[in-house]
């Protein structure tokens, strides 16, 4: 079997295949072997897991899971990539190539289809061009996962990860945490790559939560809230909420929420917790 996490094999297939990274695709491959352990041991991977990969490009990541794991759909947009794909895994009869784009496709009709409805793990080293499209469409699709073992990019990583009143501070973090709990599973350079990308990535493992950390009695609310405390984070959080057009109340009203919930008018977005974003549109949507 050819070692795929081996540049020298890599090079090869690139000679005899013709292949041409695209740049817009995100195609950067991983050459590292080291990460592919540390991939498969923080997914928790085992002979019972069924696995969805996003992007396998070669297939070095592919070839991993399909070691370790029950099933593995692979879902690839790159139509050339996809022969050499085949070629590459030809021996193995775990894996289902899947040539689309994966936030046209329907996950949840995949996993009906293909893992019978049961619970599957992602797994991928994410195009970083759409790594936060594909993580909320996820998220928010409320696909059957269990969890999401994905490579992004280091400074994104550092966003979901990030704490209240600190630079990284978002709405991507509250957004990820609100669905899930992030565990950093470990930190990789440029050299990992071929060919190497300008910036450093992380592999993360998002653990999707059983249950939500606050109560909501509008979900769509409490994101409409987020959005505008931080679509506008330089103002005030009285300023930043009653010029939304998505929060039907004045400012007046805006100062009467604010108080009722013990938070001052004068705060920025960037230092609520999840809590602070729940009391407030729990006191703003039904
Ligand atoms: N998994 C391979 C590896 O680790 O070597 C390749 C990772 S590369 C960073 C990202 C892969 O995602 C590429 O193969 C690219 O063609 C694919 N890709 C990009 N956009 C995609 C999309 N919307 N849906 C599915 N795959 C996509």
């Amino acid at each position: 079997m050819k070692n795929l996490a081996s540049p020298k094999v890599i090079k090869e297939i690139l000679e005899e295949s013709g292949f041409k990274f695209s740049k817009s695709l995100g195609q950067n491959f991983l050459i590292d072997e080291s990460v592919l352990d540390k991939m498969i041991a923080g997914s928790g991977i085992d002979e019972n897991t069924n696995v969805i990969e996003i992007g396998p490009g070669f297939g070095t990541l592919t070839q991993r899971l399909c070691m370790n794991a029950k099933k593995v759909v692979a879902i690839e947009i790159d139509s050339t990539a996809v022969p050499i794909l085949e070629k590459n895994l030809e021996e193995f009869n775990n894996l289902k190539i899947i040539n689309d784009d994966v936030l046209k496709c329907d996950l949840e009709k995949i996993i009906a289809e293909e893992f019978g409805g049961e619970n599957i793990k992602i797994v991928a080293n994410l195009p970083y061009y759409i790594t936060t499209p594909i993580i909320m469409h996820i998220l928010e699709s409320r696909v059957k996962t269990d969890s999401l073992c994905i490579m992004i990019q280091k400074e994104v990583a550092q966003r979901i990860a990030a704490k209240p009143s600190t630079k990284d501070y978002g709405a991507l973090t509250v957004a990820v945490n609100y669905y899930s709990t992030p565990r950093l599973i470990c930190n990789v350079p440029p050299s990992s790559f071929i060919p190497m990308p300008k910036v450093s990535s992380s592999v993360i493992s998002l653990d999707i939560r059983k249950e939500p950390p606050v109560t909501l009695k509008n979900e769509k609310g409490y994101f409409k809230v987020v959005k505008a405390a931080f679509g506008q984070r330089r103002k005030t959080l009285l300023n930043a909420l009653s010029n939304s057009s998505a929060i039907p109340l004045s400012k007046d009203e805006v100062l009467k929420v604010l108080t009722g919930c013990g938070i001052d008018e004068k705060r920025r977005g960037e230092t609520l917790s999840l809590e602070d974003f729940a009391n407030i549109s729990n006191m703003i949507f039904s």
